[in-house]
């Protein structure tokens, strides 16, 4: 069901429970501001979702009220995941939804990476 991006952020989402240890991930990378682990329903060979530590529903909002450094941070975070799993020769695709034409079902941050095979056109037609 896709989320309202618009809304205020909701302290029950999935990824908020992750973020608090009360369900489990399978963790690739953490650090202050960054938790990167692999998604439940991989669509390619390597799919990772890397979300902030802080309380964003979206990339619109943690683009519009994050602070520098959490932002340098997150997307420094990105990068060394992807680098780090060996993505960067063979390539990669990033990717984040925001609200309801572009599906974004989890109301926390997110974005994916897929990797591990060609990865066809960049939307579904
Ligand atoms: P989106 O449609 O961009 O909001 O993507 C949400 C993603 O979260 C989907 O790819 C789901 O498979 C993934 N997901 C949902 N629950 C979990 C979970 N508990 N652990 C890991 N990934 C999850």
């Amino acid at each position: 069901m896709p989320i309202d991006a618009t809304q205020p952020y909701d302290d029950d989402n999935i990824f908020a429970k992750i973020l608090r240890g009360e369900i489990p991930s399978k963790k690739v990378y953490e650090d202050e501001h960054a938790l990167a682990f692999h998604d439940i329903n991989p669509q390619a060979p390597t799919h990772i979702l890397v979300i902030p530590k802080g309380r964003y529903v979206s990339w619109d909002d943690f683009t519009a009220k994050a602070d520098d450094a959490e932002i340098a941070a997150f997307i420094r975070a990105v990068g060394k995941v992807a680098r780090d799993a060996g993505l960067v020769e063979p390539g990669y695709r990033l990717l984040a939804n925001i609200g309801p034409d572009s599906h974004q079902e989890v109301a926390h941050l997110h974005v994916h990476i897929f990797a591990g095979r060609k990865l066809g056109p960049m939307l579904a037609q």
